[in-house]
């Protein structure tokens, strides 16, 4: 989920639907049950967390590519939100960060 390297499989967790491999440090961020949803939300859409970290974007950038994204999509709102969460998260933008943003805008 967060590419690192996994060097103890005793201590990462399985994904009970997609199979997919979570290490210790992304199941103490998260919690087993919003691992699941977030290893289904990349299965779905690709990419890892923080993946586009270091392009040095601004957050307001992030928002732009979000805001021109998202006026691409027909979808419902269910995938907007979905695909809000993933942007937020290959952009490495968390629930603090984005608290933060919101308190101080
Ligand atoms: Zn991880």
């Amino acid at each position: 989920m967060c590419h690192s390297e996994i060097n103890d499989l005793k201590s990462s967790y399985q994904t009970k639907y997609t199979k997919s491999i979570a290490c210790e440090s992304c199941v103490k961020k998260y919690g087993k049950k919003d691992v699941e949803i977030l290893a289904d939300l990349f299965l779905m859409y690709g990419g890892y967390e923080e993946k586009l970290k270091n392009n040095g974007e601004s957050f307001d950038a992030v928002l732009d590519s979000l805001v021109n994204k998202l006026s691409k999509t027909t979808g419902d709102i269910d995938q907007i939100f979905t695909m809000t969460l993933h942007h937020f998260l290959l952009h490495g933008v968390d629930q603090k960060k984005l608290k933060e943003k919101i308190e101080t805008s």
